[in-house]
């Protein structure tokens, strides 16, 4: 049975006094028996407070330099995400690849070098809404995972998160329905599965990423290859990222 996984990402959103308040705040519900394992992607600088303040919740970065040190102005090391603790990274998040030049083949270097450190990547891909309507989705995930994961070691994918958010339910109130979120899903199990072998494919935990709200995420846990969510806008609230913890203990 895999474990059910739901994160927060909170994107450029926060302060240390908000996100020690939070994290306060949501840990006063989390015991670590839930069935599914829950927690936040924070900015760089709200990593040590909430570490700090965490207990149950699991703290993420959102990003990852490749290198482990060297003249990279404006990055961060997964050695230096090790140092602060953090047990998971995003990787390769639609924004990220739109706005900041991430490809495949750098979500592929930083995703070696996370598991290499012991930090759990979330590997974001999806399709853009230009793809979808031409109906390139499934090209566009099979592709990606290809880039993405090219020469990881089977038993390491074991272990990783795979986020399919398609970009056109990013951000829109639009969420993907359940049966597309579902299909969509089941592509990306079945690549895992001829890139590295069925034990690979039915461990790794895959999230639905995109307008997942209080109201719909316990339609998408009913699914049989979706395994978590990846939340954006609802994971800024106390009160949404409650809600959405209760409708999935
Ligand atoms: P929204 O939940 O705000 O649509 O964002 C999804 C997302 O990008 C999570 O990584």
């Amino acid at each position: 049975m895999r474990r059910p996984i739901i994160f927060g990402n909170w994107k450029m959103n926060k302060t240390r006094k908000e996100a020690k308040k939070f994290v306060k705040e949501i840990e006063l519900i989390l015991t670590g028996e839930e069935k599914a394992e829950y927690g936040v992607a924070v900015p760089f600088t709200l990593i040590d407070k909430a570490v700090d303040k965490a207990k149950n919740l699991l703290i993420s970065a959102q990003n990852c330099h490749f290198e482990d040190s060297g003249a990279y102005t404006g990055e961060v090391s997964v050695p230096m995400l090790k140092d602060v603790k953090v047990t998971h990274c995003v990787i390769g998040h639609s924004e990220r690849r739109m706005m900041f030049a991430d490809t495949d083949e750098t979500v592929n270097k930083k995703a070696k070098k996370l598991i290499e450190n012991g930090i759990v990547p979330i590997v974001c891909i999806g399709e853009s809404e230009a793809q979808y309507d031409n109906g390139e989705t499934e090209s566009v995930i099979r592709s990606q995972l290809n880039g993405s994961l090219a020469g990881l070691d089977p038993k390491a994918v074991e272990n990783i998160v795979v986020a399919y958010e398609p970009i056109w339910a990013i951000g829109t109130g639009k969420s993907a329905t359940k049966e597309i979120a579902q299909d969509c899903c089941a592509i990306v199990r079945d690549e895992i599965k001829n890139m590295f072998g069925e034990d690979a494919a039915n461990k790794v935990r895959i999230q639905y990423g995109g307008s997942v709200k209080p109201d719909n995420i316990a339609e998408y846990m009913a699914c049989e290859d979706i395994d978590g969510a990846l939340i954006g806008g609802a994971s800024l609230q106390v009160d949404s990222f409650t809600a959405i913890i209760n409708a999935t203990k």
